[in-house]
């Protein structure tokens, strides 16, 4: 129809773009250590890795993370191509100083701006590799009353940086009253303390009413419940991801024993875009102006 102009194809010739182009997003997960990260991450995305082989052994898969790692991995859905890397980090504990942490994990981060920076100011600057932290998955203690005093510090080194996403670890210790009662007060703390974790966008009003609901549901879950583990239990003659205890099986699937499917639902297909955009927008445009303060002083 020669009544168009042609604009109306916008939205999915950069979508198309961007399909073609493929994603890159990359997660970092922080927190004392034992807490679960590195076996968090397996649990989110590799071990589907291992879908169609034997699980390796938990010994196999998770070490005791002794220096910041980095790990890739492409994923392809109908078309769309997804370069996701990890960075898993040793975190603080009585033998690592808290400062050498912050600053280990600081410099990770920055590197990532400086490297954008340089690639963006090069020749090649079409053709660059986005390795910015997008997103960093808090891990906070279920076994103290809240916020420890080194949380509260990480998470102000770190939040005009990346965005963060507190979780409440190892959420199977924690009955549903107690799960409740600690998710109220670390949100309360991260308040008080003036915390700025990564804020959920509001949901657009012509959304249906299913995916609002999914929405709110989202927002009322933070900070997520987590429980992580890498071996498969049978149950009633299927297999699920879960942790077995004489009493029963925490399953890691179950969106009614804990919120890790919420989690890994809101980083891979609802907000990984948004989670891009204010760390492009944001962050990366809060270090870019610093940095060309200091180049030009
Ligand atoms: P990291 O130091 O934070 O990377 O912690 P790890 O992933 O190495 O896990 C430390 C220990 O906690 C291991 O023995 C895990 O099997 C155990 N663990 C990991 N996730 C959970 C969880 O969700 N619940 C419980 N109860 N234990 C967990
Ligand atoms: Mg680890």
């Amino acid at each position: 129809d020669d009544e168009y102009i042609g604009f109306a194809t916008l939205p999915e010739q950069v979508h198309r773009k961007a399909v073609r182009k493929g994603f890159d997003f990359t997660l970092m997960v922080v927190g004392e250590s034992g807490l679960g990260k590195s076996t968090l991450i397996n649990s989110l995305f590799l071990s589907e890795l291992y879908k169609d082989r034997e699980l390796p052994s938990v010994n196999d898969l998770i070490q005791r993370t002794v220096s910041i790692e980095k790990k890739q991995l492409e994923i392809e859905e109908k078309g769309v191509r997804l370069k996701l890397t990890i960075v898993d980090t040793p975190g603080f504990n009585d033998t690592v100083n808290a400062d050498d942490c912050h600053k280990a994990l600081l410099e990770y981060v920055e590197q990532q701006f400086k490297q954008y920076f340089e690639d963006e100011s090069g020749l090649n600057r079409r053709n660059i590799v986005d390795n910015r932290v997008h997103c960093c998955l808090y891990f906070i203690s279920p076994y103290g009353h809240g916020l420890r005093q080194i949380d509260v510090e990480t998470m102000k080194k770190l939040h005009h940086k990346v965005n963060i996403v507190p979780l409440l670890a190892k959420a199977d210790i924690l009955t549903k009253q107690e799960l409740k009662a600690m998710k109220d007060r670390i949100m309360q703390e991260i308040e008080d303390n003036k915390i700025h974790v990564y804020e959920f966008p509001d949901c657009d009003s012509d959304e249906d009413e299913d995916f609002k609901q999914q929405d709110r549901e989202l927002k009322a879950s933070i900070p997520f419940a987590v429980v992580g583990c890498n071996t498969v239990v049978e149950a009633g003659g299927k297999k699920i991801r879960g942790r077995a205890y004489p009493w029963g099986i925490v399953e890691v699937d179950n969106p009614d024993h804990c919120d890790f499917v919420r989690l890994r639902q809101m980083l891979i297909s609802t907000h990984m875009q948004d989670l891009k955009d204010v760390t492009s927008d944001v962050h990366y445009e809060n270090y870019r102006a610093t940095h060309i303060r200091t180049q030009m002083s």
